[in-house]
């Protein structure tokens, strides 16, 4: 049987909050369920917003939550080589192309769309370009099927369909030749052989895009699993403006990781009428079936009374 390989990929632009860490916990719940492997991998590409400090405050928080890694961490900004060698495999595979609009070209189609009332997507100019203007910048662009439609087998969401005709033509390399978040993950997730991506619903959007890149690749596909955001409890998603959503905040004020572990397990996830679990019934009970559709509600005095 296939070795089970999860991974928890933050992008380290600020703490570990609440959501991150119910992520991380499920990835890590269900690697070490299977006896699997969970990999740890920074997604710093971000270079502005991303900083050292983060990044100490999320392994400091993980390690806290007693979240242990068995890979990694590993840092995209330090696999740029990488990327690059599959974009131009890509390129001579005839899966991508290089696009010559400027800046102001595209903005100007932009704006076309815009008067048109159309969504915007890249018209494509360049997919079937035949000259090769010398000097001149490009981006790598990945050639998506232009029609038919591309199904998530998501084993929390049930199947979810895109039809391709509404999946741009994505950007894999900018003209600077620096890679875009999308090809990083699938890159990374292919060369890393990750089994199942467990994530936040809201990348569930990047998903058909991120299977038409393994496909172009010749990869086979990981199993996917969006599980549902955590809502504050005036029911909007959880964000900053929620109280207590830091991680670290829990661990300078003398909470007990065990509790917060317990009380992330249970945002999302059930197992009959059970509320408290030890770490050993977490990883013998955890599995996805018990990951419902519905989001679970952050209520920090519930947490309190644990
Ligand atoms: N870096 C992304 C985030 O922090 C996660 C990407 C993924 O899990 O595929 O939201």
């Amino acid at each position: 049987m296939t070795t089970v390989r999860t991974r928890f990929a933050p992008s380290p632009t600020g703490f570990l909050h609440i959501g991150g860490a119910r992520t991380a916990l499920f990835n890590w719940l269900f690697s070490r369920h299977y006896q699997g492997v969970f990999v740890l991998r920074i997604e710093d590409t971000d270079a502005a917003r991303s900083t050292q400090e983060s990044i100490q405050a999320i392994l400091d928080s993980m390690s806290w939550l007693g979240l242990d890694w068995d890979e990694g961490p590993f840092y995209q900004t330090q696999r740029y080589d990488l990327y690059r060698e599959h974009a131009y495999r890509l390129l001579e595979t005839g899966g991508a192309y290089k696009c010559y609009c400027t800046p102001e070209e595209l903005e100007a189609k932009r704006k076309q769309a815009q008067a048109e009332g159309k969504p915007f997507g890249y018209d494509r100019t360049c997919r079937n370009r035949t000259d090769r203007p010398e000097g001149k910048p490009f981006t790598v662009r990945l050639k998506v099927p232009l029609d038919g439609v591309t199904t998530v087998h998501d084993l929390v969401q049930g199947d979810v369909v895109f039809p391709n005709a509404e999946l741009d033509d994505l950007i894999l390399l900018r003209s600077d030749g620096s890679p875009t978040y999308n090809f990083c993950v699938v890159v990374d997730d292919a060369t890393m052989q990750i089994t199942h991506v467990i994530r936040g619903n809201d990348h569930l959007s990047n998903t058909p895009k991120q299977i038409v890149l393994y496909e172009a690749l010749g990869y086979p596909l990981p199993q996917f699993a969006h599980i549902p955001l955590i809502l504050g409890q005036d029911k909007s998603k959880l964000s900053k403006r929620h109280a207590a959503v830091a991680v670290m905040s829990y661990q300078e004020s003398g909470f007990l990781p065990e509790a917060l572990v317990n009380f992330l397990a249970r945002l999302g996830w059930s197992h009959g009428d059970q509320e408290i679990f030890t770490q050993q019934e977490l990883i013998e009970n955890f599995t996805l079936e018990g990951v419902g559709k519905a989001s679970g509600v952050f209520n920090t005095e519930k947490l309190l009374w644990l």
